[in-house]
């Protein structure tokens, strides 16, 4: 067990950008990236007020900073452009190419994630790192199994060691070089597809370098049920070792979906920083509620609210009453009628022969009865 507190990691703070702190005693934060290329927002007004709407609907849902790929100076301006509007710190993902970093650190940027393997020369390195602090930003170093320095390549070609100890040694050259700059507003993440070797990089850099903060991903995890299984796997197993001062949960899906499964992880693992839980029945042949429905149309708007509440959504009265008591709010089919119930208490039974008639009456009486929580 960890045990250790890492330094921490500020980040944000220019412009209207809120400040974030990482790492020590601060709350696991979570991330995800933008899944599309943002040069049009450099000519289109439009689209510019449609990814800020996009950014505020993933803060109300949990997500504490958002990531997006720099692969050109356009994307860089684009970035920019948007920091300069938005509350929720911003990371740019920057690949081979350092000035794309440096214009990015013009802007409001608040993170730059590298790998410093593919940026070149030392010298461009420590370009970024005086850039950042110079302007009080911080850096992510990210390592992945499919960037390995030529010599640690050899070795793990010849098993003379792991693709996890390879991981981890690289991870600790780059810290190293890091340190010897004397910039330590820095987190390190070692990702790998395999769970086993994610948990085991981790581990294995944090018994090196307790003190760095961890950015905690499996990269290329897959689509959304074989992603969610495998992040949970990981996660679960170095948090409860106090390793991960943020995560994401990389999935062939949408962002919203890899905020939702970060929030849910953190969530089982008792690390939960408040916010609406939604207990739900699977739905069975008793059923007089359509469950799947109504949590197609209420989850994001749930799970979005600023209440500290438990909501139980239920099939039926066999069991959705009961198991659903301790909710504070909850709604289940009775027959052929809706029941809203608050603490296992009925307060509303809606009736209508047209099924959707039924299910819009429903969601208006259960939006009046959210209100009054
Ligand atoms: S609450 Fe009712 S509908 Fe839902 S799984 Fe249980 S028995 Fe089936």
């Amino acid at each position: 067990m960890n045990t250790i507190k890492t330094r921490t990691v500020c980040i944000g703070g220019a412009g209207r950008t809120a400040e974030l702190k990482l790492g020590g005693v601060f709350p696991v934060a979570i991330q995800t990236m933008w899944k599309e290329g943002i040069v049009p927002v450099l000519t289109d007004e439009r689209a510019l007020f449609s990814l800020l709407d996009k950014i505020e609907a993933l803060s109300s849902l949990g997500c504490r900073l958002l990531r997006f790929a720099v692969p050109d100076i356009e994307s860089a301006e684009a970035l920019c452009l948007i920091a300069e509007h938005c509350t929720m710190p911003l990371v740019a993902d920057i690949h081979f190419d350092w000035r794309l970093a440096l214009r990015c650190l013009e802007g409001n940027v608040a993170k730059i994630r590298i790998n410093p393997g593919n940026i070149g020369s030392k010298e461009r390195v420590k370009a970024v790192v005086d850039a950042c602090r110079e302007k009080g930003r911080a850096i992510r170093i990210g390592v992945n199994a499919g960037s390995f320095p030529s010599d640690i390549a050899k070795r793990v070609e010849a098993k003379e060691i792991s693709r996890a100890e390879g991981l981890a040694l690289t991870a600790i050259r780059e810290a190293e070089v890091f340190e010897k700059l004397k910039f330590e507003n820095y987190l390190v993440s070692l990702k790998a597809s395999d769970v086993k070797e994610t948990i085991e990089a981790n581990e294995a850099f944090a018994k090196q370098c307790p003190l760095v903060p961890l950015h905690v991903g499996v990269t290329e995890a897959g689509p959304l049920i074989g992603g969610i299984v495998k992040s949970t796997l990981a996660f679960s197993h170095l948090l409860k070792e106090s390793i991960g001062a943020t995560i994401r949960v990389s999935l062939s899906a949408s962002p919203e979906d890899e905020v939702i499964a970060a929030r849910e992880i953190l969530s089982a693992c008792g690390l939960s920083t408040g916010g609406v839980k939604i207990v739900s029945c699977p739905r069975c042949g008793r059923n007089g509620f359509d469950v799947h429905g109504f949590i197609e149309r209420w989850q994001h708007k749930l799970l979005s609210m600023d209440k500290d509440i438990t909501v139980a959504v239920m099939g039926c009265v066999v069991n959705g009453r009961g198991e659903g008591k301790h909710a504070d709010i909850g709604i289940t089919g009775a027959g052929d009628s809706v029941v809203i119930f608050k603490k296992g208490k009925t307060v509303r039974t809606i009736r209508h022969k047209d099924l959707n008639l039924l299910n819009k009456n429903a969601d208006i009486a259960f939006s009046e009865e959210l209100k009054s929580l």
